[in-house]
């Protein structure tokens, strides 16, 4: 681990003078060197491209907390990231990370759940391209609790809220249309999509297929104030929580187990080894709730789906 410990070294563990047993061999040092030196350099593209304005640091700082991947993003100091800020000079960086309570050293991968959320908020406001209204809530709970169907009684009455469309590898259901309810993809497509780190969040739900929400139309919604919502396993909704903490997480919860296994049982759309196999899942979702911001029992989907709707305008 390195001094700030976020384990994220320029120079593979080895590759650097310094442990005590024999030295790694010269070929090593050379591919460790010529690493840092392409670390070096990716990092100062992102610090480039901020100055120049291509990029907010609010992006920069979503793509380092959305992936798993070690990137430039990750392995970025916050204070250059602040100091490429046009505008801020090395002392209002300080004076920023003092007040965020981010120590001088500290890169952005290796910051905790508190301090991304407090330099969101820093860079979202600091840049004024998202509006005060705009609000990201992901809604998310046990299978069949109604998730689906309080967010389509969200599409259809409140138009004003975007939901966003997820892209998943399962092919269309009767009825279903592509766009609207989900984007239909290959697997080759879906793993383009991964690659190219287009999907704010991607799991594979039920061991069966891929979904995951695609970031672009959304940090697009969030930056013309619009709110957005998202409907997605928790799987996901623990990786928004990474990416984007500034995002409020909704876990919709059944009036009881009984009615949970009332309403699985009940839209026969599985076998009855595969119900089981939910109702096991469905218990373990359940013990995730104290996980989530808000938690809204779905007795009723207009009341529900109205307790979602006003969370938008909550303070
Ligand atoms: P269905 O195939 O019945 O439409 O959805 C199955 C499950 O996938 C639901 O629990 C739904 O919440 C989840 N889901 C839908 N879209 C996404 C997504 O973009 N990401 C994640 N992680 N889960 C999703």
């Amino acid at each position: 681990m390195n001094a700030d410990g976020t384990g994220q070294e320029d120079v593979p563990p080895g590759g650097a003078s310094g442990s005590r047993g024999s030295r790694p061999p010269e070929v090593d040092r050379a591919a460790a060197a010529r690493a840092a030196v392409a670390a070096r350099r990716a990092r100062a593209a992102v610090k480039a491209d901020v100055a120049s304005g291509a990029r907010s640091g609010l992006d920069v700082a979503r793509a380092a907390w959305g992936s798993d991947a070690a990137t430039a993003e990750q392995s970025l100091r916050v204070r250059d990231l602040l100091t490429s800020l046009p505008g801020i000079g090395p002392a209002r960086a300080e004076s920023v990370m003092a007040t965020l309570r981010i120590a001088p050293t500290k890169r952005l991968g290796g910051l905790g759940t508190r301090q991304r959320g407090e330099l969101a908020d820093w860079l979202a406001s600091r840049s004024g391209r998202r509006r005060r209204a705009s609000r990201l809530v992901v809604l998310a709970g046990p299978t069949a609790v109604g998730k689906g169907t309080v967010s389509a009684y969200i599409r259809e009455h409140h138009p004003e809220v975007l939901l966003s469309v997820s892209a998943t590898t399962r092919a269309p259901r009767p009825g279903e249309v592509d766009g609207v309810h989900y984007y239909f993809v290959d697997d080759a497509e879906f793993d383009r999509m991964v690659r190219e780190r287009e999907l704010l969040e991607w799991a594979t739900v039920h061991n069966s297929y891929r979904y995951g929400t695609p970031r672009p139309p959304i940090d697009r919604a969030l930056d013309q104030g619009r709110n957005v919502l998202l409907e997605i396993d928790l799987q996901g909704a623990r990786q928004v929580r990474a990416a984007m903490p500034e995002a409020l997480l909704v876990f919709l919860l059944p009036p009881t187990w009984e009615e949970l296994v009332r309403r699985l049982i009940g839209r026969g759309t599985e076998s009855p080894a595969e119900q089981q196999r939910r109702l096991d899942t469905a218990k373990v979702e359940l013990a995730a709730q104290d996980e989530f911001d808000v938690r809204i029992v779905n007795s009723d989907v207009r009341t529900a789906a109205q307790e979602v709707v006003d969370l938008f305008s909550a303070p």
